[in-house]
């Protein structure tokens, strides 16, 4: 069986796993990212890769990195929080390493992973969304990954909901992630305690009073504890969600919409016609773990965690390409029993 190596390069860490041809893992290895330093990054990676490569038989190497891409999935032409301006990351790994090499945004990479083996298994149209830290976005349209014309689309994040709205880490005012991602929700729940609000209390003291240690996970343990403005907090963050799904999914239609990233919990599938119809994700289910942009090691998929049917993933289910397009049409809109609106397994940690 052919083995690949799969690498996540974030601004926090680098992450590498062996994946065989269904998507299970067969080993993982994680080092802190040396992020503002473009060439340290690309020896930790080499150094990733040897490190996996000694104990299995890889034969090709995807790496799936948080900038933009271009289209021939050779060269990070920008990284906002790595030290990359158009580096030709792909030559330069194929040299250093003698595989195959890959590069592709992360995001895009995550909705590949669920795509063939996570919630988007059985459908031929995903919409994913990756909650964290900001708000990413990949986008499988009848079987093929959508890159837009430059390599850079499905940048969902930077969709514009509040004309002349909070300022955005892209220079646009308004993005949707300045509304609902982990660090809007932080960024909020930390501006009222800063205005002495005393429905922030409880959670200020959980801080020990300090308004800086307001985070993602702190509000959600005490919303688990019943605070309400915590509960409010995500349940703020939930609406803006839904708001922006539902008109994405008003121009895509997709047949599934997956959410992960490290605000979305593992618990937060809804359906998406009581998302359509209220314009949120109900049930309160979306608790944040943590507010990372995490998504997982490229081609992963969903063989290690959150896969509860042991046949979900399971070997020779589907060839590349071919498998799908022989099912053909089979699956679509399921109205009744399941949801539309899933958690991602594949990006669940
Ligand atoms: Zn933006």
């Amino acid at each position: 069986m052919s083995l690949t190596c799969g690498i996540d390069i974030g601004g926090t860490k680098i992450l590498g796993g062996v994946v065989d041809e269904d998507g299970a893992i067969l080993a993982e290895l994680r080092v802190e990212s040396p992020a503002t330093d473009e060439e340290a990054i690309e020896r930790a990676v080499c150094d990733l890769v040897r490190r996996l490569a000694a104990e299995h038989d890889v034969s090709a190497v995807g790496v799936g990195a948080a900038g933009y891409v271009d289209k021939s999935r050779s060269t990070v032409m920008f990284a906002p929080n790595i030290a990359w301006r158009d580096v030709a990351l792909r030559a330069e790994l194929e040299r250093d390493l003698g595989l195959p090499v890959v590069i592709e945004n992360d995001a895009n990479v995550a909705a590949w992973g669920e795509f063939r083996f996570g919630a988007g298994a059985d459908v031929d149209d995903l919409l994913l969304v990756t909650v964290g830290t900001g708000v990413g976005g990949g986008l499988v349209l009848d079987g093929s990954l959508y890159r837009g014309a430059f390599g850079v689309g499905a940048e969902i994040g930077h969709m514009r909901v509040v004309p002349g709205g909070v300022l955005c880490g892209c220079g646009n005012h308004g993005c949707w992630e300045q509304y609902a991602s982990g660090s809007a929700m932080v960024r909020e729940a930390r501006s009222e305690a800063r205005g002495g609000s005393l429905l922030a209390r409880r959670l200020l003291d959980l801080a020990d009073g300090d308004v800086d240690r307001i985070t993602g996970p702190l509000i959600t343990e005490a919303a688990r504890a019943g605070d309400p403005f915590s509960v409010e907090q995500l349940a703020t963050l939930g609406r803006w969600l839904g708001e922006g799904i539902a008109s994405l999914a008003a121009i895509l239609d997709p047949a599934v919409c997956a959410i992960g990233g490290g605000v979305s919990g593992h618990r937060c599938g809804s359906r998406r016609h009581q998302g359509r119809r209220r314009g949120g994700l109900r049930g309160g289910r979306g608790a944040a773990g943590g507010s990372s942009h995490d998504a997982g090691p490229a081609g992963r998929g969903g063989a290690r965690r959150g896969r509860t049917d042991p046949g979900r993933g399971g070997g020779g289910r589907r060839s590349p390409g071919g498998g799908r397009r022989a099912r053909g049409r089979r699956v679509r809109r399921r109205r009744g029993g399941e949801g539309h609106v899933r958690p991602a397994p594949a990006l669940a940690r």
